[in-house]
């Protein structure tokens, strides 16, 4: 399809602008999707502020952000049109991390560190914006009871079923989760789901709308370890979840934040042969402290989740099956021209919100 269209230009930190670019063109392997509802992602924080460095060969702008998107086919590349895939008018919800099926690691099902990964949004151009060209192989149809509001949030509760798969929650484990956000909120109902006891939700500073919620999705407790004022506050996380679980602990312990301290309180609160599983983008400098006698002797497992290979078919049939309520996560809907309002909101004032989409288009 020729002609311009609006897009959201990242440059450097703190410097987007809203301009008219050519829509992109569509290779043989290439759908072109016209964009719907795009979710702003902890990620696109971190990029916008440059705290770490976008997907690019430099690691630097300019590029389109934005990968968690839904939108409709409007053009179909030899290779998919030969087989039938798609046509204009489809609905579809865009898996991001696009790999090449043709490497090693692809061979092993790492598909996630793929060789020659192609990602919207982080590699090339993404979703902030009227169009976006998606590799066939990352595409796929939404189902009819799905709205593209729902749907956009396919990509992060992909990433939440690979994360609480690593978990290995055994009926009635009790798991603490660090982080009242998005990512926190979905992580609470699936581990519900799954077969979790108890759930801790744990917050810091004013974190306690956030953490409320999370009550509203499962959370049995929730705790804010920083802000003195607070009713949750708890001085001393350990001791407060030792008191609820007779001296036990949480059985498993996952962080969706990037602070770091979080993920070593984590640490600190799991009991023996914890499993705790790393998952917020961590900041470039990051290093984490562990006791390692305790980590050692109480026979404690570290494991990362990062990204979500093999977890889109899950994902997709969760969210179909209402297994996981995503509408009310979702705390504002800005147009395509508030972008970085959107955004600086949720970095400087993100008390009282959760996820935050860019409508597109209707
Ligand atoms: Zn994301
Ligand atoms: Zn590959």
């Amino acid at each position: 399809m020729k002609g311009k269209m609006k897009a959201q230009v990242f440059y450097a930190a703190e410097k987007m602008k809203l301009e008219e670019i050519p829509i992109p063109e569509v290779t043989d392997i290439d759908v072109l999707v016209k964009i719907k509802n795009v979710g702003i992602c902890g990620s696109d924080i971190s990029y916008y502020y440059g705290l770490s460095p976008v997907g690019t060969a430099t690691g630097k702008g300019p590029i389109v952000l934005g990968h968690e998107f839904t939108g409709e086919v409007v053009e179909v590349g030899k290779v998919p049109q030969a087989m039938g895939l798609y046509k204009p008018g489809d609905r579809v919800v865009v898996n991001p991390v696009q790999n090449c099926n043709a490497c090693l690691p692809c061979a092993k099902g790492q598909t996630h560190l793929c060789e020659n990964l192609n990602v919207p949004g982080v590699t090339v151009n993404g979703a902030f914006a009227e169009y976006c060209v998606s590799r066939y192989t990352g595409l796929f149809k939404l189902p009819g009871n799905v709205s593209y509001a729902s749907g956009a949030f396919t990509e992060p509760f992909a990433c939440v079923v690979n994360a609480i798969r690593k978990l290995d929650i055994e009926p009635g484990d009790f798991v603490a989760i660090f982080g009242p956000g998005a990512m926190g909120m979905m992580m609470t109902q699936l581990c519900k789901s799954v077969g979790a006891g108890k759930v801790a939700l744990i917050g810091a500073a004013n974190d306690d709308w956030r953490l409320e919620q999370g009550k509203k999705f499962g959370a049995a407790y929730i705790f804010n370890v920083t802000e003195k004022n607070s009713k949750y506050y708890t001085p001393d996380l350990k001791k407060s979840l030792s008191d609820i679980t007779g001296g036990h602990l949480a059985d498993r312990a996952i962080a969706p934040t990037s602070a770091n301290a979080a993920f070593e309180q984590a640490v600190e609160i799991t009991g023996n042969c914890g499993i705790i599983v790393h998952f917020g983008l961590p900041n470039g400098d990051d290093v984490f402290k562990i006791p390692a006698l305790s980590f050692h002797t109480m026979d404690k497992q570290i494991r990362s989740a990062w990204l979500a290979p093999l977890s889109w078919g899950t994902a997709i049939k969760a969210i179909e099956e209402g297994l996981v309520k995503v509408e009310p996560i979702l705390t504002g809907t800005y147009p395509l021209e508030k972008t970085e309002e959107a955004i600086k909101l949720l970095k400087t004032n993100p008390g009282k919100q959760l996820k935050i989409q860019i409508q597109v288009s209707k």
